[in-house]
């Protein structure tokens, strides 16, 4: 059984848009040579790449290639740098880098967002 409490619908007008550990999630099929899973949202029937929504969707990078180059740049690597170390293009750096940075703004937002309980 997979574990999709992590995912949530990437559909902006599903009902459980958003929202993890809801339960209507299911893995509808894998994909590709990596064997990515495509998911399936029971409240509004959408399908997603289990990557949609992550700064390693659509991107051709294998992951551990895909985490290493963001953990140089987390570590202070520049761009150059990371590129070298990597051994991919200084592009496709700047390319993750602003995918990261995207995706790391959203999240923040989703996290500040929570407001606190009444005691
Ligand atoms: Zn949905």
């Amino acid at each position: 059984m997979d574990d999709l409490s992590a995912f949530c619908c990437q559909n902006p007008d599903c009902p459980d848009s958003g929202q993890r550990g809801k339960g209507n999630l299911t893995v509808c099929m894998r994909y590709g040579r990596h064997q990515r899973r495509l998911l399936y949202c029971k409240s509004c029937k959408a399908r997603f790449s289990e990557r949609k929504g992550t700064p390693l969707f659509d991107t051709r990078l294998p992951k551990d290639k895909a985490v290493t180059l963001l953990e140089h740049l987390a570590d202070g690597c520049g761009v150059r740098q990371t590129a070298r170390l990597v051994g991919v293009s200084k592009d496709t750096v700047v390319r993750y880098a602003a995918l990261a940075g995207e995706h790391a703004q959203e999240l923040h937002d989703e996290l500040v967002a929570f407001s606190p309980q009444d005691s």
